[in-house]
C-alpha cells in the first residue's frame, strides 16, 4: 500500500468541462471561453520574446512578473504591492486556501457556484461547508458572523449568472470573521465590480483571470488583488518561477490593449442580451446574466434532453446533473454567428 494522505486518497478529483479533440468542428459554449482571438499584440508579443531562436527560453523568467503587477496596477489603480500574478487564478485560489485554512480548519462558499473550492479545500484537508441561495439570491442562512478561515463568493455567479451587489458584497465582509474571496472571474463582462472593498477592507481579496475576458484561457494567466501583507504570504507559498516568458509577455501585451479588449468585451455583451431576448421567445426561463454565459431552461425543465439534442448538432454546451441545475444548461456566448445557429437548433429540437 502507498502511504497517501488519507484526504487524498478519499478524493474524487475535479472534473472539468468537455475539451473535444475535434474543436474546430464543434460550436464549443461549454467553459465559457472567449470566441474571439486575443490581441494581435499578443503574438507580436510572444514572437518577440522567441526572437529567432528561442534563445530566451534558456533562461529563467522574471520571478515576481514585476512588469505584470505594474501594468495591472496602473490600469485598476493600485500600488503594484497589491498585486500579485498567478498561473490562471486557479493557481491563487490554491494558494490562499494554503496560506489560511489549515488541516481541518473551515472554508466556505455557495452552492451552486464553482465547485473547484472544494477540490482545493479536500487537497488541504480542510473542512467545506456549503451555502445555498434565496429567491432573490442572497445567501441562505448566512451567519452574522461567519468563522470560517475563508469564504468564496463567485460574482458574477457561475453557473447562474447573476451577480451580487456591491453593498450586499460589503455586508459579507464585515460578517466574515477570516477572508472574503471575491472570485471576479466574469467582473469584465458585468456593470460592476468589488475592487474598491479591497482599500476598504482588510479580510478582502479580489481574484481575477485573463482566461474569459482577455481570451487567453490557453496561456494560464490570472491575479489577485489584496492588502500587501496578503500579497507577501502568497509570494512565500507560490512556485517561484509561477508564470513562464510566453505568459508574462502575452499578459503585458493584452492589458496594455484595452481598445481591442473593450471592443471584444462589448460584442459579447450584446450578443449575450441579444441571445437572451432570442431564447426567451422561445420559452425559456433565463436568469439576467452578467457573464459571458447564460443560465436557461426549457419549458419543460429537462436540460439534459436539450444538451443531448444540441450535442448531437455539434453544439456543445455544459448541463450539470446536480439536481438543483438539471432543470437547464449553461450556454457560453459565442459569436452572433455561433448563437444564430444555436437558436436555429433549439427551434428545431423543440
Ligand atoms: C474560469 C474560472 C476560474 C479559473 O480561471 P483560470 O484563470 O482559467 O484558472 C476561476 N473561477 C471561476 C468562477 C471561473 O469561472
Amino acid at each position: 500500500m502507498l502511504p497517501f494522505r488519507p484526504n487524498i486518497a478519499a478524493m474524487a478529483g475535479y472534473v472539468p468541462g468537455y475539451q473535444p479533440p475535434d474543436v474546430a468542428s464543434w460550436i464549443k459554449l461549454n467553459t465559457n471561453e472567449n470566441p474571439y482571438p486575443p490581441s494581435p499584440e499578443v503574438m507580436k508579443a510572444i514572437l518577440a520574446e522567441l526572437g529567432g531562436d528561442g534563445a530566451l527560453l534558456r533562461t529563467y523568467p522574471s520571478a515576481s512578473s514585476q512588469a505584470l503587477r505594474e501594468t495591472v496596477g496602473e490600469l485598476y489603480g493600485f500600488d503594484p504591492s497589491w498585486v500579485i500574478m498567478a498561473n490562471g487564478s486557479d493557481e491563487v485560489l490554491n494558494n490562499l486556501i494554503r496560506a489560511f485554512a489549515g488541516e481541518g480548519e473551515e472554508v466556505g462558499y455557495i452552492h451552486p457556484s464553482y465547485s473547484y473550492y472544494a477540490t482545493l479545500a479536500e487537497i488541504q484537508g480542510a473542512r467545506v461547508r456549503t451555502f445555498g441561495l434565496t429567491d432573490d439570491f442572497r445567501i441562505a442562512g448566512f451567519p452574522d458572523r461567519y468563522e470560517g478561515k475563508l469564504f468564496f463568493l463567485t460574482t458574477p455567479n457561475s453557473p447562474l449568472g447573476f451577480a451580487f451587489p456591491l453593498s450586499y458584497i460589503e455586508e459579507l465582509a464585515t460578517r466574515c470573521a477570516g477572508v472574503l474571496v471575491v472570485d471576479e472571474a466574469y467582473a469584465d463582462f458585468a456593470d460592476g465590480n468589488a475592487l474598491e472593498l479591497v482599500k476598504k477592507h482588510e479580510n478582502v481579496v479580489v481574484t481575477r483571470t485573463l482566461s474569459k475576458s482577455y481570451s487567453l484561457a490557453g496561456m494560464r494567466l490570472g491575479f489577485a488583488v489584496a492588502r500587501p501583507a496578503v500579497i507577501a504570504a502568497l509570494d512565500k507559498i507560490r512556485d517561484h518561477y509561477n508564470l513562464d516568458r510566453l505568459a508574462q509577455a502575452a499578459c503585458v501585451a493584452s492589458l496594455r490593449d484595452q481598445a481591442y479588449f473593450g471592443d471584444c468585451t462589448r460584442r459579447i455583451r450584446e450578443t449575450r442580451d441579444w441571445f437572451i431576448a432570442e431564447i426567451r421567445k422561445l420559452g425559456y426561463d433565463v436568469i439576467p446574466s452578467q457573464g459571458n454565459f447564460v443560465f436557461a431552461a426549457p419549458p419543460d425543465r429537462n436540460g439534459k434532453r436539450i444538451y443531448d439534442g444540441l450535442y448531437a448538432r455539434k453544439i456543445l454546451v455544459r448541463h450539470f446533473s446536480d439536481p438543483l441545475l438539471a432543470h437547464g444548461m449553461r450556454i457560453s456566448i459565442g459569436t452572433r454567428e455561433e448563437m444564430d445557429k444555436t437558436i436555429a437548433a433549439l427551434k428545431e429540437i423543440g
